[in-house]
């Protein structure tokens, strides 16, 4: 008897599950009980009965995503030995007391496939990514109180769940608690942000980028920086925390860059800061011939690839912006550059700022392939989870 509704696999098609990998794909289903309905748990096994793993059931090419590869209950106990496990991972990062922002659970990275939580002071952001893991939040959100003592959980899933796996008149909303409207102020390396936990991107705050951040404080010291996709101006106060003489942030989006003037006030560094509002792609084409060359320039933008089809006009906007961007540091400078996009790997990102580099005619070292933070951490049996990929570039 198996524990849950039983899904079997077309012979061959375990061997990935085998390997750990958290993932089926339904092209690898031969039969699924009819019982089961979407984010419902099951139970995989092989073509010949043999036991492979529990996951839950998603609308999409993905079909399984898996939970656990062993045959047990995931009943509440399950999960609160599942969070236990993942608290004292982070408590093993020893993120110090000057950094209130870290993410909590990252999805595939800790075996909670579709589901990520970001911790901002007394409070966490959920977003789940699929159905299922809507359901395992709505669970695990007693839990994740009882053991980190927050006052507020946030559920802020509208933007990431696909529209089939949306229910009926799903609204963002509080699971636990609840906290006026209006940012939260959250520390990073001492440093003072405001985070719109609700209107803002993603969960409020791209916490991925702490260890770059600091990295550019270290380096900024006299510096011109330019900070480009600056969103609420991370690297920009961090820039000027370190030093810099001056920078100058552009992003598209006029809520963030309010959010930006608060948070150069809430550290004290509006003097030594310009703030543009426009396109990046069209201030590289026209304005910056107006500005003189930058010591630091930072490019981190939206995914440019968001599915298979668009990897090649994806790498294609990365030589493009950084081309550019390249042209305008000053000899002797820095490029931060980044790639958030999943399907870009280290490699072809790498490529496209080769070209970039012929066709700005700039002599690069590579000083240090960049990453997500820490408590982003990936699955080493799911590659995949690495999606932030970033080149310090030192430009001759
Ligand atoms: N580096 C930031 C995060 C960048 S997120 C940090 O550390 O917080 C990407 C940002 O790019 C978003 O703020 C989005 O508003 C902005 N953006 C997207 N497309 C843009 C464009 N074409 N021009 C300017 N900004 C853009």
């Amino acid at each position: 008897m198996s524990l849950y509704p039983k899904v079997t696999l077309k012979p061959g098609r375990e061997s990935s599950l085998k390997r750990l990998h958290p993932w089926v794909f339904s092209g690898a289903i031969q039969e699924a009980d009819e019982q089961s309905e979407l984010g419902d748990l099951v139970s995989l096994h092989d073509a010949n009965g043999l036991f492979l793993g529990i996951g839950y059931t998603c609308s999409q090419s993905i079909a399984v995503r898996l939970l656990s590869f062993k045959e047990e209950k995931l009943d509440r106990e399950f999960w609160r030995t599942r969070i236990a496990e993942i608290l004292q991972f982070r408590a093993a990062l020893k993120i110090p007391a000057d950094t209130t922002a870290y993410r909590l659970i990252h999805g595939e990275g800790d075996q909670i496939p579709g589901l990520i939580a970001d911790r901002y002071g007394d409070m966490i952001v959920i977003q789940a990514h699929t159905y299922g893991a809507l359901r395992i939040a709505e669970e695990l959100a007693p839990i994740l109180q009882e053991l980190t003592g927050v006052s507020s959980i946030y559920c802020k899933s509208a933007e990431t769940l696909p529209d089939e796996e949306t229910p009926e008149g799903y609204e963002d909303r509080f699971l636990i608690g609840a906290r006026e409207v209006g940012p939260v102020e959250v520390l990073e390396g001492g440093l003072r942000y405001g985070v719109d936990t609700v209107s803002g991107q993603k969960t409020g705050f791209f916490i991925d980028q702490r260890d770059n951040r600091a990295l550019i404080r270290r380096l900024s010291p006299g510096k011109r920086v330019l900070n480009t996709f600056c969103y609420t101006g991370g690297f920009s106060v961090a820039a000027l925390a370190g030093g810099a003489a001056e920078v100058v942030s552009i992003d598209s989006s006029r809520s963030a860059l309010f959010q930006l003037e608060a948070n150069l006030k809430l550290n004290e560094f509006s003097s030594r800061h310009e703030t543009v509002t426009a396109d990046v792609f069209k201030y590289f084409e026209e304005k910056i011939q107006e500005d003189s060359p930058f010591d630091i320039i930072v490019v981190d933008p939206p995914a440019f690839v968001k599915h298979r089809g668009a990897l090649e006009q994806g790498l294609r906007g990365y030589r493009r912006i950084n081309q550019a961007a390249l042209q305008k540091v000053a000899p002797g400078g820095f490029l931060f550059t980044f790639s958030c996009s999943q399907l870009v790997t280290q490699t072809d990102f790498q490529k496209s700022l080769f070209q970039a580099a012929i066709g700005a005619g700039r002599n690069i070292r590579v000083v240090a392939q960049l990453r997500q933070a820490g408590c982003h951490p990936v699955n080493l049996f799911h590659p995949e989870g690495e999606y932030l990929k970033g080149l310090l570039l030192y430009v001759g």
